[in-house]
């Protein structure tokens, strides 16, 4: 039977402050939805919208260039 109710959506909004990156691509290789991208220069956020919140991103940046807030 099919069930009708409230959907729920979660979005999350991904700061990356490219000043304080360091250019490590820990979020790069750790994002099992390829959030993150690398190509010259500081991380950048290319697919935000693939977030799960597993909050890898967030354990191994080092200099806390990452910052992730629900909405
Ligand atoms: S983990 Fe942090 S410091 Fe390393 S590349 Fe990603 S944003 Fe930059
Ligand atoms: S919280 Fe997880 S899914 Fe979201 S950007 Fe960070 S590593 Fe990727």
């Amino acid at each position: 039977m099919r069930r009708h109710g409230p959907v729920e959506y979660e979005i999350y909004l991904i700061g990356l402050d490219q000043q304080l990156c360091d250019g490590c691509r820990r979020c790069v290789d750790i994002c099992p939805v390829d959030v993150f991208e690398m190509r010259r220069g500081p991380a950048e956020v290319v697919r935000a919208e693939n977030c799960l919140y597993c909050r890898g991103c967030l354990g191994v940046c080092d200099p806390g260039a990452i910052t992730i807030t629900e909405i």
